[in-house]
């Protein structure tokens, strides 16, 4: 493929062309020496983009919003947003750009510099925090978890000033796209009906065609997202992912994750973990993440009330109906995970396994055990050698009345390998990668990329990276990289 070629792919955003009024014009910042810290070249190649010219120099230059074609119009998009349950009117990209679309995908910039949503911010990304959302994004993807996508990290050349003055970087992520609960939030604060409704159509015109035939399509909108972001945070609990900052911007009408700031996964399972440095009151704590996930979803209800039914009374009554499915829509999907976990068979009774599940949960939390390879042991267990499983438990009386119940569900070993995951972004990994990469040391990151791209796929000589975190690494916090 030609460079000309290469550029030609991104197109202007139908996002500014539908909604002028929530996509400012903007430009990147000059990045002063821009160099190559990863490539996905999988995901270049989906999209049509050639890998060998995103190395050139005018690859970079894209790469970081130096250079797009012409009849392209970057732009920084308008949302508004409750942060930690407070409602701020003006949020948008403060620090980043949609540069585009690439097929049907936004291509979008993180760290790009200054725009006119930065408030106090300075509009930049360090290495490390970039690197981090490439790395966690990447892996949810490969566990099959909808999901934005990494496309490249690019250092720029610039210091962040941050506790100390850090290398600066610009990720570059696609997503089927950038529209949050926040944009409607925004959209509504406008009292301006008619954006409103020109922001439901492009939403449903984008990831819910089926609802425009619906007899109400914006009630059917909404079913939709309930039921995305149900199933979604249903698949971040069967992994332990705790996204540590759901606030409604960062919570998408396509059900894909995003905005990979304070996340991690689970080390020791424990429903009250929390790992961000600004969550004080564990808003976010793992096993709160399916409640928030619904109160969001009714400040999204909030902003298509009129759009649902003339009279305010009864478009509340019908959300809040639709707004009920969320618990069916969860519950199913965590307890089909949890059937594959567990390697049931999907005709087992759901009461069935939501009560082994409930006294298996509990067991981990007692003992502390680690999440992740607990359920690859006990795949060991399903072949059957249960002593790795039995030795991570202090009440063995109690784990061996727990595993005769589910032995006599027959499970499936292999089934329960290609359910479970033995290679995840473990966070003493995630910090040692990220410290070597901001010292200019690339090799952990690739490692680790290469461990959790393929992770129910064992490697031996992957065997460091499937084991829990040494005990000295001690209590786990994450921040925002802001
Ligand atoms: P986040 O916590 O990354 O979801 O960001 C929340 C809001 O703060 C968004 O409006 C971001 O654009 C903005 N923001 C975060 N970091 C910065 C920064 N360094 N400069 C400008 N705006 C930022
Ligand atoms: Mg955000």
């Amino acid at each position: 493929m030609s460079a000309a070629q290469s550029t030609t792919v991104l197109r202007d955003s139908q996002f500014a062309r539908d909604l002028p009024e929530m996509a400012l014009p903007w430009q990147a910042a000059v990045a002063p020496e821009p160099r190559l810290l990863a490539l996905n070249e999988a995901l270049a190649a989906d999209l049509g983009l050639d890998p060998a010219w995103l190395r050139s120099p005018a690859g970079l230059r894209l790469l970081v919003g130096a250079d797009v074609p012409e009849g392209v119009t970057p732009v920084a998009q308008a949302y508004s947003g409750h942060q930690f349950g407070g409602y701020t009117p003006r949020l948008g990209d403060g620090r980043a750009l949609l540069l585009g679309e690439v097929g049907s995908r936004d291509l979008h910039l993180k760290g790009s510099g200054r725009t006119p949503f930065a408030r106090g911010g300075d509009g930049l990304a360090a290495v490390g925090p970039m690197l981090r959302e490439y790395v966690v994004s990447e892996s949810m993807a490969a566990l099959g978890i909808p999901t934005t996508r990494a496309l490249a990290v690019v250092a720029t050349g610039a210091q962040v000033q941050r506790d100390t003055a850090l290398p600066g970087a610009v990720l570059a992520r696609v997503a089927s796209s950038h529209l949050r609960v926040g944009s409607f939030q925004y959209a509504a604060a406008t009292g301006d009906l008619d954006l409103v409704r020109r922001l439901a159509d492009h939403a449903i015109a984008r990831h819910y065609p089926a609802a425009a035939e619906a007899e109400q399509p914006y009630l059917a909108l909404f079913d939709a997202v309930v039921t995305a972001q149900a199933s979604l945070v249903a698949r971040w609990m069967l992994v332990g992912f705790i996204h540590g900052v759901m606030n409604t911007d960062n919570m998408t009408i396509s059900g894909e994750t995003i905005d990979y700031g304070p996340c991690a996964f689970l080390d020791a399972y424990d429903p009250a973990t929390v790992y961000s440095s600004i969550d004080h009151a564990g808003r976010y704590a793992y096993a709160n993440q399916p409640i928030v996930a619904q109160w969001n979803l009714a400040r999204f209800a909030e902003t298509l009330l009129p759009l649902i039914a003339e009279d305010q009374d009864r478009a509340v009554e019908i959300a809040v109906a639709s707004l009920g499915t969320f618990t069916t829509a969860y519950d199913a999907a965590w307890v089909a995970g949890t059937k594959a976990k567990l390697g049931l068979a999907a005709d087992v009774d759901d009461a069935t396994v939501t009560s082994l599940a409930q006294d298996l949960l509990a067991q981990l939390a007692q003992s502390r055990v680690d999440y992740t390879s607990f359920f690859r042991h006990l795949g060991t267990a399903a072949r059957g050698d249960a002593e790795p499983a039995r030795g991570l438990f202090l009440d063995l009386a109690r784990f061996d009345a727990w595993l005769a119940r589910w032995r006599d569900l027959a499970p499936d070993a292999d089934a329960m390998d290609r359910a479970n995951p033995i290679y995840i972004p473990r966070n003493h990994l995630v910090e040692e990668a990220l410290a070597a990469a901001t010292t200019g040391d690339l090799g952990p990151v690739e490692r680790l990329l290469e461990a959790v791209g393929s992770p129910f796929e064992e490697r031996l000589e992957l065997r460091l990276y499937a084991e829990k975190a040494p005990d000295d690494f001690g209590p786990y916090q994450t921040f925002c990289g802001t």
